[in-house]
């Protein structure tokens, strides 16, 4: 996740209270090339910790990036108040999500290939090998942590298996001996000791990633989740109809 600088922001939308983002300079992280970011006004959701979620088309190629702006404190009491604290969710680090996968070494190969493959045929259009190549991709995330035992699961109960494999709270656990009271990194905290320019750097890092994994990522998850379904839904209904 990256701020967006304010000065970068050309125009904005009223929202509630709240006055936000509408348009917004900025190189594409799907592109790569400098242009202008429209910010869909239906797609605020309100998040109950005071971020709203919002996405962006670009102007070049069209392709949807997902912003994250904070509301600024106060808007309850009903001024009129603009965000400035925007984030855009760039995966990029200066590369595309793929290259990141690639030098990634606690991703397997075959998951790798796989989810490369479902791309280049989703760039294609060819959607039913889009689909093969989709679960593919879900089969080979279940077996890397499950194994073997994989095999003989649907794919359901591989998902339903997958939390007894992977230890989600690992990194709020490690985090929590970060912030031990009488260690270093508390006394920075409490401006006890200093922090240095390189510390800085590190915990901001930290706390981009740590909002990500909290907020962000579950709720991409989510949300493209309950738009499948609802896609889905609707498509088995109008069959039925129509066999009937
Ligand atoms: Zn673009």
């Amino acid at each position: 996740m990256k701020k967006i600088n304010p000065a970068t922001i050309t125009s904005y939308s009223q929202f509630g209270y709240v006055k936000v983002p509408k348009t917004i300079q900025y190189e594409c992280p799907r592109c790569l090339k400098m242009g202008s970011i429209e910010l869909k006004a239906n797609s605020y959701q309100s998040n109950h910790n005071e971020l709203l979620l919002s996405k962006g088309k670009c102007n070049n190629c069209n392709k949807t990036s997902e912003f994250v702006i904070a509301t600024p404190s106060g808007t309850s009491k009903g001024q009129n108040q603009t965000a400035t604290n925007v984030y855009i969710y760039d995966t990029r680090g200066g590369e595309h999500p793929l290259d990141q996968l690639k030098n990634n070494e606690k991703i397997p190969k075959d998951l790798i290939r796989a989810f490369h493959s479902a791309l280049n045929v989703y760039e294609s259009k060819d959607y039913s090998a889009t689909a093969v190549m989709s679960k593919r991709v879900l089969e080979s995330v279940a077996k890397s942590f499950i194994g073997e035992e994989s095999f003989n699961q649907s794919l359901t109960q591989q998902f339903e298996e997958l939390p007894k494999y992977v230890d989600f709270s690992k990194p709020m656990v490690s985090l929590s001996h970060l912030l031990n009271g009488n260690g270093e990194f508390n006394k920075i905290l409490d401006l006890e000791h200093e922090m240095d320019d390189e510390t800085a750097e590190l915990v901001i890092d930290m706390l981009e990633a740590l909002i990500e994994y909290l907020f962000i990522l579950p709720q991409r998850i989510e949300n493209a989740q309950k738009k499948i379904e609802q896609r889905v839904g609707r498509k088995s209904v109008v069959r039925d109809l129509q066999i009937k």
